[in-house]
């Protein structure tokens, strides 16, 4: 059976989306091999969150190109979205496939290994014809009418599983939603069926992932055409977030949630008191900042001020406890962003005290309103400035530690690390070390103290 393999650039959804195409390639008899070696087929995942993202990806495309002409590439992800056509004329492309199409991957690929050529709908000329790369459809509304379902496994503790996909913020620099399209969402029924499969596969912690996750609850025109017949799934407007996570909660053989990224204003009171009854939903809040400067987070187009970030923080510590773990996302070096204004930012994460600060120097984004300011930062004053929030975020990551150094609490024991001892992570994603147990990874255990 012909050789395929995968490469997956950027975030925790590509990777469910990735592992999706491998699963289903497999059971085809594909035999999946590493990017490294020989292959008939490699299937490269894009990502476009940066400049540099974009260059990491046509760099990739011309390697496996370069080290492999025979291999016959095909390329999706939000890179493929935006650049199509620059893509597909990479020597090597036989087919492009965007954010409304995702679903027709596999098939293209299977196509392609039966001699009748990638026969796919909306590829340009219908078929690919070894000339030229298949470009699917247009991208923007045939986004909005699907979903590409997806969860990654073949680990043996946690998956990501794909509950939501697109966004309609269009915050002033991203790209994000010109390259998924608009805010969509499986159905309830569809996520419980995935969590189920998941833990079938022994795994205990499901990662739960989308590009907007807190707007669950948009659904697409055809859910069940995607997932095929036979599968229930009253599509009702009315599903929330929070309905979801009650459902998840009640699936068996999944121990632990964690909620891969949620907007602040979408992270409601209401499903804070829920998860401080007692649930499966870990106390490890991923929740995008941007800026502690209200005048930046306006210029950006965010949906809260710091006054509401602030408020949101404190509510979930008082409900759930001071041990949460908040991981908060700061771009430094926002169009505009002076002295004075990062200052702000520094003082209002000295005040809410995260356990640990994700990072990111403003990229300039082609077709974004930021990107039409004439008041750039320059490169070197953004690396000063993620280079002091690096410290601090040193600090605050260490006083969180120390402040749950004594705590009782249940670890996930993942593998070995490279120190040969054991590894796993608490509930409130502390790196735990113990000396190694085979009989104890991929189980949940009781620690007195990290
Ligand atoms: S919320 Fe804003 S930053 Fe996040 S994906 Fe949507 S548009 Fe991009």
């Amino acid at each position: 059976m012909p050789k395929i393999s995968f490469i997956t650039l950027g975030c925790k959804l590509n990777y469910a989306e990735t592992s999706t195409y491998e699963r289903a390639l497999a059971q085809k008899g594909f035999v999946c091999v590493d990017w490294r070696q020989k292959a008939d087929f490699c299937l490269i995942n894009t990502c476009t969150v940066t400049e540099h993202s974009d260059h990491k990806c046509r760099n990739i495309i011309k390697k496996i190109a370069r080290q492999n002409p025979d291999c016959k590439i095909v390329v999706t992800g939000c890179y493929a979205a935006l650049a199509a056509d620059d893509i597909a004329a990479i020597p090597g492309v036989v087919g492009v496939f965007k954010a409304g199409e995702k679903h027709k991957v596999a098939a293209f690929i299977e196509g392609l290994t039966g001699g009748e050529g990638g026969k796919v709908a909306g590829c340009t000329g219908g078929a690919y014809d070894g000339r030229g790369a298949c470009k699917g459809g247009e991208g923007e509304a045939e986004a909005l009418k699907t979903i590409f379902p997806a969860y990654s496994s073949g680990e043996r503790t946690r998956s990501f599983l794909k509950v939501q996909d697109g966004c309609d913020n269009y915050c002033t620099y991203c790209t994000v939603p010109f390259a998924r399209g608009h805010s969509r969402s499986i159905t309830i029924a569809q996520a419980v069926a995935q969590a189920q499969a998941i833990a079938a596969e022994g795994i205990k912690e499901i990662v739960l992932t989308g590009v907007n996750t807190g707007d669950f609850g948009k659904h697409p025109e055809n859910v069940d055409e995607v997932l095929g017949p036979g599968t229930e799934s009253p599509c009702s407007p009315s599903e929330t977030f929070l309905d979801l996570l009650k459902a998840l909660n009640d699936v068996e053989g999944i121990e632990r949630y964690r909620i891969s990224s949620i907007e602040p204003n979408l992270i409601s009171d209401e499903i804070v008191d829920w998860i401080a009854q007692g649930t499966k939903i870990l106390p490890h809040f991923h929740i995008p900042l941007q800026s502690g400067s209200d005048e930046i987070l306006r210029e950006m187009g965010r949906h809260y001020d710091t006054a509401f970030f602030e408020k949101k923080i404190e509510y979930i510590r008082s409900r759930i406890g001071n041990h949460v773990f908040f991981g908060i996302d700061v771009i430094v070096g926002f169009p505009g962003e002076t002295d004075e204004l990062f200052n702000t930012t520094y003082d209002f994460l000295c005040r809410i005290r995260p356990a640990f600060i994700h990072i990111f120097p403003y990229s300039r984004r082609r077709g974004t309103v930021a990107d039409l300011r004439k008041d750039q930062v320059q490169d070197i004053i953004k690396t000063y400035r993620v280079a002091k929030l690096e410290e601090l975020c040193k600090t605050l990551h260490e006083e969180f530690i120390e402040k749950n150094r004594d705590r009782s609490c249940d670890v996930l024991y993942e593998g070995r690390g490279r120190s040969g001892m054991m590894q796993g992570y608490t509930d409130n994603y502390l790196l735990h070390e113990a000396p190694y147990e085979a009989s104890l990874i991929g189980k949940i255990v009781r620690i007195d103290k990290l």
